[in-house]
């Protein structure tokens, strides 16, 4: 495999991606965390005023629909952060998995986790479309 960092030729520096996201990734560690700790007590509540219980059943339902929508979204997060990672260790990081190429500075700052350069990713999207 070709490890060419940078098809123009200029060394790119991605410490300091690799840096963040270790940091994203212990951070969402955490949040996982603290949402896997509350929602222990969630079912114990079962006393309550006997008018307002279908509605606070009703929220507490939607209460957890949204943790659990939060939580898988967190995990889908941190598994890219781990890729990532994982593709920084072997050296490829940066690279568009799709085409090979370097992925844009710009996009590996708002996002450094990201593994497909903003063609690609575009058109994966483009592809997907109306799958979520
Ligand atoms: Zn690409």
């Amino acid at each position: 495999m070709i490890m060419s960092v940078g098809v123009i030729g200029e060394m790119v520096d991605y410490s300091k991606f690799y840096q963040r996201l270790k940091e994203g990734k212990s951070q969402l560690t955490e949040r996982l965390e603290q949402l896997r700790a509350r929602r222990q007590p969630l079912g114990e509540r079962r006393e309550g005023s006997p008018f307002g219980k279908r509605e606070e059943e009703a929220s507490e339902a939607f209460e957890l629909e949204k943790r659990l929508a939060l939580e898988k979204k967190l995990r889908n997060t941190l598994a890219e952060i781990d890729y990532a990672l994982g593709k920084y260790e072997a050296g490829t990081y940066g690279l568009c998995d799709s085409c090979g190429q370097a992925i844009e500075q710009d996009r590996l700052e708002a996002l450094p986790q990201a593994n497909l350069c903003l063609r690609c990713k575009a058109r994966q999207t483009k592809d997907a479309k109306g799958a979520r």
